[in-house]
């Protein structure tokens, strides 16, 4: 799960981290008076969506020469100005993919004088089994190209589960990011605050895109952007209390209600599998055969006939989908009850594409007797090769 800017700083703030003085809004009336209880002269106007690259982006409805979704603002009227044009646009970054998003929110910040910007994030290493820290002296906009250009300029410091954050990795931390005198005394208090949130929240990313020296030589928390664990979510009511469902693909809510795992694609043909195994190999033979899935919704293990019903709704409300390919094998998950599930959905939603279906393994006699009973123009496959070319084939 996803937060915004605004409350992962709140969040941080909490732990004890500098982040600056701001206010969310979401009506540009109230603009005037969250820059007014600002120290001012600078502020900074940051577009609160779930998608970074905020800065560099650009909104869909005003001409290319229109500033981005971070705009300095040097007084209270260009906070103002700022806000009204900025909010119920639409902001497109290299992380929104061409539909952007539409900003409902505005974070009216403290505007900082910086010195240097730098990166530093948390995030698990699957490579060492610990929660390491990647930092860099070349923060800010690009870190994306740095990433890709010099790699060399970007450190990693994973940080022993038993030992926590300790002095050395500290010393470690401040000489990758160069950091000296106050800039490295507040660094040996951040570390191991950024530490601690990322694993009292359960917390799977956090990034400070920049973290910035100011002029004055302190360090001040400029970005954040944090991801938590879903599977620990329900051990944080409070964290479960910031997800914004509008930042979220509403199918995929749709499909967390049901405890179903769907994931939308770029592909045309939906698939209705159990298991995540199957659903990569159903994904695979699809793209053998010459086309690409649309999204794949895992009904997993021993589902209801409504659970079933559901799924096959989601797959259809996606209007890229042209062929529904469904692959089950029956273990726990019994063969007839898919069957009965399809059937239900396909008679209450209609069904305006071609539907391929895969059945094997418990009751399979059963659920090729319901499709074929139900009158439904439903083409039955044998195996995974037949099913992946009738679907292909079906979608043209
Ligand atoms: P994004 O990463 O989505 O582009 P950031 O919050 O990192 O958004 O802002 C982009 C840039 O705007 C930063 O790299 C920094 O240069 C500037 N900026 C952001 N917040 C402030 C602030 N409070 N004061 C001064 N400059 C800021
Ligand atoms: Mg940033």
């Amino acid at each position: 799960m996803n937060i915004h800017e605004y409350q992962a700083k709140q969040l941080l703030k909490g732990f004890g981290a500098p982040v600056a003085e701001g206010v969310a809004i979401t009506s540009a009336d109230e603009a005037e008076a969250a820059a007014r209880s600002l120290p001012g002269p600078l502020y900074v106007v940051k577009s609160q969506i779930h998608a970074g690259g905020r800065g560099k982006g650009k909104f869909k409805e005003l001409g290319a020469e229109a500033k981005g979704g971070v705009r300095l603002a040097k007084s209270v009227e260009d906070v103002v100005t700022n806000a009204r044009e900025m909010l119920g646009n639409t902001l497109v970054t290299a992380q929104t993919g061409d539909a952007g998003k539409q900003v409902n929110r505005l974070y009216i910040e403290d505007g900082a004088d910086i010195d240097r910007e730098l990166y530093c994030s948390l995030l698990v290493d699957r490579g060492t089994g610990r929660v390491s820290y990647v930092v860099s002296t070349e923060g800010g906009m690009d870190i994306e190209a740095v990433a890709h250009d010099t790699p060399d300029r970007i450190q990693t410091i994973d940080i022993d589960p038993e030992a926590g954050v300790t002095e050395a990795n500290i010393a470690e931390i401040n000489a990758a990011l160069k950091l000296d005198g106050a800039a490295a005394e507040d660094g040996a208090k951040l570390f191991p605050i950024l530490y601690k949130a990322f694993l009292d929240t359960d917390m799977s990313m956090l990034e400070i895109n920049p973290l910035i020296v100011m002029e004055n030589g302190r360090l001040r928390v400029l970005d954040a952007k944090v991801s938590f664990d879903g599977n620990a979510l329900f051990r944080h009511p409070d964290i479960k209390e910031l997800r914004d469902e509008t930042e979220e693909d509403a199918k995929e809510i749709e499909a967390s209600e049901w405890d179903l795992a769907y994931v939308a694609l770029d592909g045309n043909i939906g698939c209705m599998v159990n298991g995540a195994g199957l659903a990569m190999a159903t994904m695979d033979i699809i793209k053998l055969y010459g086309k690409e899935p649309a999204n794949f919704c895992d009904v997993g293990g021993g589902a209801s006939k409504e659970k079933v019903a559901a799924a096959f709704k989601i797959i259809t409300a996606d209007p890229n989908v042209q062929g529904i390919l469904v692959n089950i094998f029956g273990g726990i998950m019994r063969c007839d009850v898919i069957a009965e599930g399809v059937v239900a959905a396909v008679k209450e939603v209609g069904l305006e594409v071609p539907l391929v279906v895969r059945l094997e393994g418990t009751n399979v006699d059963a659920g090729k007797r319901i499709l074929n009973e139900s009158g439904l123009a439903i083409t039955a496959a044998d195996d995974l090769d037949d099913a992946a070319q009738k679907i292909v084939a079906a979608v043209g």
